[in-house]
């Protein structure tokens, strides 16, 4: 429908869908595997101390526009100084402030008489997808460069488009989100290397899952910059993420953050989170990870092939279309999520999240029925 607004709208939105989570299904009880979130595990102990956190000293007053204590706690456990700190409501707003900075159109050699082309991300296929939305309604240009047959970076086809596409960001989520796995460190490396001029943002939003974590990249190379978020690992209600990176770099994108982006609560309960609920996170992610054990042996139990995880969740392919099993499952009120409007190689693959082991029993003889 041509609105009377399209001619003062960006036209990137034309094309574009707001992104919509999944409706409830037509059931009374409704069991959610398909946003990546933890499971409830945190205890009363901890819920009663956030509580108490969160309690603005005064309603009247803004959040803390430098957000001093949280930064601070943020350098604390990750090991950076406080000006290495860039954080947003959620990784996802982080995104779109370095994509709203850094969207310089790249320059044609001197004496070109054509426009400059769009600034460009490069990304993978599959992956997360703010990556790209974020990128469209900036007006950037993306080019994704499909995964590997084991859902590794394809060095030699990453290299190629970042001579023709001269990216200004780099995403790379590993581990990735939704194949689940870490991308492998010789290949993340080359990749960093072969673009000196870009800044490569390693979207570590799974790490607490994973058997290793990525952070040196940032001492080793001028252009990596590393992206978190507690969202995944029980704090996903608080909206926190954040970005590290070089100072100088976190300077100028703070010029475009709105100064109380980060409400007061947020902020409090998340120095919390950092100063005091490490044993908790520590707790349940190793529960999940216990508990991904499990639910992948049920998974090849029941005759599916189960892409190894280093995440939260399981990358799972199917006999049948994906999105028939994802229909009959949330006909019964368990939600997971397909890819099959991408079509090819995603049009077989499901991802389920991991949840209790009194809901993945649920899931499982659920699925059991429509494999
Ligand atoms: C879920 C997810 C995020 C989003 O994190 P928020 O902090 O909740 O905005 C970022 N990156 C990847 C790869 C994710 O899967």
């Amino acid at each position: 429908m041509p609105s009377r607004f399209a001619s003062i709208l960006r036209p990137e939105l034309a094309d574009l869908a707001a992104y919509e989570p999944a409706p409830d299904p037509p059931v009374d009880r409704i069991l959610r595997l398909d946003a990546n979130e933890s499971p409830p595990l945190l205890s009363l102990e901890a819920r009663r101390a956030l509580a108490a956190a969160m309690e603005p000293d005064r309603y009247s007053r803004y959040p803390d526009a430098r957000m001093k204590e949280l930064r601070a706690a943020i350098a604390a456990r990750c090991d950076a100084d406080p000006d290495e700190v860039l954080v947003g409501v959620g990784s996802d707003e982080v995104i779109a402030l370095l994509l709203t900075a850094l969207d310089r159109p790249r320059d044609r050699p001197t004496g070109s008489r054509k426009p400059a082309d769009p600034p460009t991300i490069l990304t993978t296929s599959p992956t997360f997808v703010m990556y790209r939305l974020s990128a469209r309604t900036r007006g950037f240009r993306v080019v994704e460069v499909p995964l590997d047959a084991s859902w590794d970076l394809d060095v030699s086809a990453m290299k190629r488009a970042i001579d023709f596409g001269q990216p200004n960001v780099i995403f790379i989520a590993t581990p990735n989100n939704p194949t689940s796995n870490l991308m492998s460190r010789d290949r993340l490396e080359a990749v960093i290397e072969a673009a000196p001029d870009a800044l490569v943002v390693v979207d570590e939003a799974y790490i607490d899952f994973a058997p290793r974590a990525q952070l040196d990249l940032m001492r080793r190379y001028p252009n990596v910059g590393i992206l978190r978020t507690i969202s995944k690992v029980g704090f996903a209600a608080l909206r926190l993420g954040w970005f590290l990176g070089p100072a100088e770099l976190v300077r100028e994108v703070d010029k475009v953050r709105q100064p109380y982006n980060v409400p007061t609560p947020t902020q409090r309960g998340a120095t919390l989170v950092f100063r005091e609920l490490g044993g908790e996170i520590a707790r349940m992610t190793r529960l999940v990870c216990d508990e991904r054990k499990r639910l992948a042996q049920g998974l090849v139990d029941l005759g599916f092939d189960v892409t190894p995880s280093d995440a939260n969740f399981l990358w799972v392919s199917t006999k049948r279309p994906a999105i028939e099993i994802v229909k009959t499952l949330r006909e019964r009120g368990v939600l997971i999520k397909s890819f099959h409007a991408a079509g090819g190689r995603l049009a077989n693959r499901i991802r389920i999240t991991v949840g209790l082991p009194e809901e993945d029993d649920v899931l499982l003889a659920e699925i059991a029925r429509c494999a």
